[in-house]
């Protein structure tokens, strides 16, 4: 057997003998797989269905056609493209369409749960190529939208992409179209992490609020890994060619050939998120989430936001005096698989931050419920302890004790 086979069945085993925690993963499932790993992936089809650059591509056509059908009925959106190989790509083609390098471009810092395209300074393209300008949150860890809309308006972006992968607390997505729409600014919703719950109706929409919407097709909605550019109604209202600009951001803009395994694997996870069971999974992610915190905090946690609304929560060591990075270590050697993340003022830097960031999609994707959820916190509650006691150094020196 090729050493890869070997190493595939070996992760296949973790995957199964551990909790994965980290909120970003999740299970698929057997269908998509199917799909992703077919002979889809043989084809070269550059263009949209009925106008490609290549022969052959009648069968193609009809996949991402029903790819884009069943992604718009998800939503109730005019328009979706499904091409972008995966979140941050996605992102790329929204910034590429709508903005011109030099522009000024919002979003929520990394260091409080932003994503790194949404405008990080210096490291990145979407901090790099554009005037960013980001906001944070206030003492309490929430967002406070009144200083934000004081913000938009000193410094006027031409564009806002706000999303989130650690922000624990719901979004107030009218709020950010109040301040969007104040300065004639787009409202982009990048819902990568949310999207799951905001189909089974246990998270805010922003499907009335913003011009586009993207997200991941590999988190909470459980599909490969892919992503999709929703234009919702108000976002064609502002202009009527914006599902054109989208497109061609996405190819011939940023990509070349779609790839048809993956836009396979997508139709497939949207056809399950229509059923009444992935409603009933997304709220069951969310019930999971809020008993994990609530039995973190009764042992003696803080949390980033003081508890969850969404899907994570994210566990602030500082008054501990723990590291993340010493922390997460030693809960996957007890089997408990999260990332380190960084705390609202954390003096430390991302590498080595004062945080921790637990998801339930996973494991409520294994059947967990609340009951589960007191298990595994007093397991995380047992572990803290253990690293408390043996007082191991928390510096970036402690990573290979
Ligand atoms: C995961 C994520 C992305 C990026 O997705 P990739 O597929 O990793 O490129 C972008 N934005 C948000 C909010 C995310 O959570």
């Amino acid at each position: 057997m090729d050493k890869i086979l070997e190493l595939i069945k070996k992760e296949e085993k973790r995957q199964a003998e551990t909790l994965m925690m980290i909120p970003s993963e999740n299970y698929t499932y057997p269908e998509v797989r199917e799909a992703v790993g077919s002979i889809l992936m043989h084809k070269y089809s550059e263009g949209y269905s009925g106008a490609r650059y290549y022969q052959g591509n009648k069968i193609v056509d009809d996949i991402e056609r029903l790819a884009v059908e069943r992604a718009k009925k998800l939503f109730g959106t005019p328009h979706a493209n499904v091409q972008p190989y995966s979140g941050s790509p996605a992102n790329s083609a929204v910034y590429f369409a709508l903005v011109n390098p030099g522009e000024t471009v919002m979003g929520m810092q990394l260091k409080v749960g932003g994503h790194l395209t949404h405008g990080h300074p210096d490291i990145t393209f979407s901090g790099k190529y554009f005037r960013s300008v980001q906001f944070g949150v206030d003492e309490d860890g929430r967002l406070n939208y009144s200083k934000i809309a004081k913000f938009a308006k000193v410094e006027k972006p031409k564009l806002m992409l706000i999303g989130t992968t650690a922000y624990p607390l719901a979004f107030d997505w009218k709020k950010f179209s109040e301040i969007a729409d104040s300065i004639g600014a787009w409202l982009v919703a990048d819902i990568s992490h949310v999207i799951g719950l905001i189909v089974a109706g246990a998270y805010p929409s922003p499907i009335n609020y913003a011009h586009v919407i993207t997200s991941t097709t590999h988190k909470t909605l459980r599909g490969p890994r892919g992503a999709i550019i929703w234009v919702t109604n108000k976002g064609l209202k502002k202009d009527p060619v914006l599902p054109s600009k989208i497109d061609r951001a996405v190819f011939p803009g940023l990509q070349g050939g779609p790839h048809n395994n993956t836009t396979a694997g997508i139709a497939v996870a949207l056809e399950k998120a229509e059923m009444p069971e992935f409603k009933k999974y997304g709220k069951q992610v969310v019930k999971n989430a809020i008993a994990l915190g609530v039995a973190l905090k009764m042992g003696g946690l803080s949390l980033y936001g003081d508890g969850t609304e969404s899907h994570l929560v994210v566990v602030n060591l500082m008054p501990l005096g723990l590291s993340g990075n010493v922390v997460a270590e030693a809960l996957e050697i007890a089997g408990v698989v999260v990332n380190r993340n960084s705390v609202p003022n954390d003096p430390m830097p991302p590498f080595y931050p004062s945080g921790i960031r637990l998801g339930t999609p996973a494991i409520t994707a294994r059947g967990m419920k609340e009951k589960e959820m007191e298990q595994i916190a007093e397991w995380i509650l047992k572990v803290i302890d253990y690293v408390k006691a043996y007082k191991l150094p928390q510096n970036k020196d402690a990573r290979n004790t």
